[in-house]
């Protein structure tokens, strides 16, 4: 087996929903490859005087459905074919829980964790500069992703506003609630898997409370759906970060973890309590347990430990954190998987909602962005499940059925232009 490139992970599985749907390779060719990829180089002034060069990019997959969206990434491992696999997986995402958008994404290669503030900073306004030609709130809409968050995404609508000599709050999603952040927006995607999961179970006759459940990753993903999950009743056994996993088959104390994980660097290899064993990253995702969320990076279950797993239920909170090789092995020994483009939905439905206030100037409660987010996230999931029964194939294929006719019938219904 070649060295694993999420590219052709999107493509094998665009092939296969395709066949199912008995689409002509001409009917899904323009899907195959993105629209526009930028690559930039960002000179940025360090704290110790010297001069670094970093590389970004911007690639967005599909305008078909509407503007591009999708966040931006900080990460040492960032490259051109995983920001290009994240962008196609936007364009199914935003098709398949049906908001108006096609797919985008960003990436940085660096490393958070040893930037000082003014770094990111000048980081991140220097690559929102050089990107601006192709983003706005009508062309392409950035928002977190792993690496980044509100704070970031307030640069950038600053430096992008600065250009433009104009305040453009809708040109980014995720921001500070202060400077036109929507309230829920930092939970919504922890939301949406704690949704996803409570459907899920739903389907198969069971209860949230007392059913067992590891999370892997502890970032804004896997924290809040850990705190939502537990929140629920569920009895969180297991969960990690780069330091490790935290194994108890009683249930960890989650508010307690997540109050230590406030301090800044804190790491889950740091925190100790009665009962608590510390495990290897990869024994956590063979713990025995009912659910078992993704919430880190891809290609985390693959052919070499998905015969390994002691789930019943897999919901993908990350992007791609399953390879094809590994949903066959999945598929065969039984084990469901609900995936990333239907469970982590929640985060970019409620940039939908972001966007659509910053545009309107008027804003809504918490309580009406998580209603209608639930309404939206409870609506996709239905249309995922039933689509899949109905032609004997996996939730991701399902999910992909629905999100290809979309993205291919805006595409037919706009023709090829010239
Ligand atoms: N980065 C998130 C995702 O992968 C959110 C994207 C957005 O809100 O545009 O879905």
């Amino acid at each position: 087996m070649g060295k694993y490139n999420p590219y052709d992970n999107v493509l094998a599985v665009v092939e296969n929903a395709a066949k199912v749907l008995g689409y002509k390779e001409s009917d899904y060719e323009a899907l195959k490859y993105p629209e526009r990829e930028l690559k930039v180089s960002i000179p940025v002034q360090m704290d110790d005087g010297s001069v670094k060069v970093f590389e970004g990019f911007r690639v967005q997959h599909s305008t078909s459905r509407g503007p591009a969206k999708g966040g931006v990434r900080f990460h040492p491992n960032v490259n051109q074919d995983e920001v290009k696999a994240l962008a196609a997986w936007m364009t199914f995402k935003c098709a398949v829980v049906n908001i108006p958008y096609g797919g985008a994404k960003g990436g940085v290669i660096c490393d958070p964790t040893v930037l000082s503030e003014g770094e990111m900073r000048r980081i991140t306004r220097r690559f929102t500069a050089m990107i601006a030609p192709i983003i706005g709130p009508d062309q392409d809409v950035p928002a977190p992703d792993v690496g980044t968050n509100p704070k970031v995404m307030g640069w950038m609508m600053d430096t992008y506003s600065m250009l433009k000599g104009h305040c453009v709050p809708g040109v980014v999603t995720g921001k500070p609630i202060e400077i036109g952040g929507a309230l829920g927006r930092s939970e919504a995607t922890g939301r949406g898997v704690m949704i996803t999961t409570k459907n899920t179970l739903a389907k198969l006759g069971m209860e949230m409370a007392g059913t067992s459940v590891v999370v892997q990753g502890m970032g804004n993903v896997g924290s809040i759906s850990a705190k939502l999950l537990h929140a629920e009743g569920m009895k969180v056994i297991g969960v990690s970060d780069v330091s490790g996993g935290l194994y108890c088959k009683d249930g960890l104390d989650i508010p307690g973890i997540l109050e230590y994980l406030k301090t800044p660097k804190a790491l889950l290899e740091g925190y100790n309590a009665p009962g608590v064993e510390h495990i290897a990253n990869e024994a956590l995702l063979e713990l025995e347990t009912t659910v078992l969320v993704p919430a880190a990076l891809e290609n985390q279950i693959h052919g070499g430990n998905a015969d390994k797993l002691n789930c019943k239920i897999i919901i993908e909170a990350a992007n791609g954190p399953t390879t094809v090789e590994a949903d066959e092995i999945l598929k065969n020994r039984g084990i469901l998987l609900i995936p990333d483009i239907l469970a982590n939905a929640g985060g970019v439905v409620v940039s939908y909602f972001e966007w659509v206030q910053n545009i309107q100037s008027m804003y809504w409660t918490e309580e009406d962005v998580n209603k209608r987010l639930k309404e939206i996230m409870d609506r996709a999931f239905e249309a995922v499940w039933d689509i899949a029964k109905e032609n004997g194939v996996e939730p991701r294929i399902g999910a992909y059925l629905i999100a290809i006719k979309r993205t291919v019938e805006a595409k037919k219904l706009r023709g090829i232009w010239p």
